[in-house]
């Protein structure tokens, strides 16, 4: 794809972008409060302590909310294209694009899990999804 930039991997975000190539969803963790946060950050947000581990999600959770957006167009993405919050069932929060759902059947609430899905230059990127198999 033309136009679309290289994403900015640091040495505080690479963790998370080699472990989504792998499809995994692994979230930062203060090593010294147990904070779970995302996006990944140098330092804790509670206590200040660049101390941090990872855990790995389970990456179902519930809607918080989502909005569909026709302008202005990225290259990277389709359009129309639905963006939803995911609240994660760890307790973060994550925002991706939803892929496979009608836009007229998102519901505040509705359970979706987060895929990833290649981008651009071959990046992964999450997308969140209906639910693959059964109940969490
Ligand atoms: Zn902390």
């Amino acid at each position: 794809m033309t136009g679309v930039p290289h994403l900015i991997v640091t040495q505080d975000n690479e963790f998370w972008f080699t472990a989504a190539k792998q499809g995994r969803l692994e979230i930062q963790r203060c090593a010294d409060c147990q904070t779970l946060r995302h996006p990944p950050s140098p330092a804790c947000p509670s206590c200040r302590s660049f101390a941090w581990d990872t855990v790995q999600s389970n990456r179902r959770g519930r809607l918080h909310s989502w909005t569909v957006i026709h302008h202005p167009k990225d290259p990277a993405f389709d359009y129309p294209l639905a963006v939803g919050l995911l609240d994660l069932a760890e307790g973060i929060r994550i925002v991706a694009d939803i892929a496979g759902v009608d836009h007229e059947r998102l519901e505040i609430g509705m359970e979706l899990e987060v895929g990833f899905a290649e981008h651009a230059h071959g990046e992964m990127l999450p997308q969140l999804r209906l639910p693959s198999g059964g109940a969490a």
